[in-house]
């Protein structure tokens, strides 16, 4: 059986999940050893209708997009969603709790009436089409990223964690962040990630998104512990989680 055929595109993001692919430098050279990639705006100058693996960045925000991704979907015996913005939405959902002509305006300026600039509440890509994996993270991490590539080419089932960013933040003894007063996502937001940010001195801003069925009785003992509330917790979600809770611009 010859390599998996690998192609990769965006839709309205960064980019940074894509960058976190040329990120990973030599062991880059080993993914290449496994798949072949076939389309890549970013890398390549190829392109192919022909691909058993279609790698999808950034979500959807506009009714081309949706036609686009069902082709995708279409042509792709494996559709692969990567990074907060195709996961979940990402920061890209935060206009969803405005008024879309409002948020045009904002954005665009006396441009906005112009038609390609036409937009449309964010959805994930689960939210239109199949998802088969997601690889989670804002942005993703290089080495979960090529753990489930290379579990794709190798034909086994990649594993992605469902457990909460607390388990690798006490396996990585970082002091927790309620103990400096601060509120941390991390009680609910799905882990994998090893924790960076509290560990480098910051709290989870849950741009993995929840873990599935999140223990919301011990986020509520924490809170307690430390005199928070569930609307602390609820603030902190705006970003990533929780597009109701921010206040929208008025043209
Ligand atoms: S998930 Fe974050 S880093 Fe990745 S494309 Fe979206 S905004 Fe950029
Ligand atoms: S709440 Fe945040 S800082 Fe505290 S253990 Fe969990 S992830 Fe780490």
């Amino acid at each position: 059986m010859g390599k998996p055929r690998v192609a990769i595109f965006d839709f309205a993001c960064c980019e940074g999940c894509q960058l976190q692919i040329v990120n990973l430098e030599e062991d880059i050279l080993g993914l290449l050893g496994l798949v072949q990639p076939v389309e890549w705006r970013e890398a390549l100058s190829d392109r192919s209708d022909e691909y058993d693996i279609a790698i999808v960045e950034g979500s959807i925000t506009r009714a081309e997009d949706e036609e686009r991704l069902r082709g995708i979907r279409k042509r792709a015996k494996l559709l692969i969603a990567l990074g907060a913005c195709a996961t979940i939405g990402g920061v890209n959902k935060l206009k969803n709790a405005c008024d879309m002509e409002d948020v045009r305006r904002y954005v665009y300026g006396r441009a906005a009436a112009m038609p390609h600039l036409a937009t449309e509440p964010t959805r994930a890509l689960d939210e239109v089409v199949k998802v088969d994996y997601k690889i989670h993270g804002c942005p993703v991490s290089r080495r979960e990223l090529g753990a489930v590539v290379r579990s794709l080419a190798m034909g086994v089932e990649p594993v992605i964690p469902n457990y909460p960013v607390c388990v690798e933040c006490k396996l990585r003894e970082t002091v927790c962040r309620y103990e400096y007063n601060e509120v941390c996502l991390g009680v609910v937001t799905r882990g994998g990630c090893n924790a960076p940010c509290p560990a480098g001195g910051g709290w989870c801003y849950g741009c993995r998104g929840l873990v599935d069925d999140p223990n919301v009785n011990a986020a509520r003992d924490v809170m307690d512990k430390y005199g928070r509330t569930p609307a602390d917790l609820q603030r902190r979600l705006a970003l990533f989680n929780s597009p109701g809770a921010v206040s929208c611009p008025k043209s």
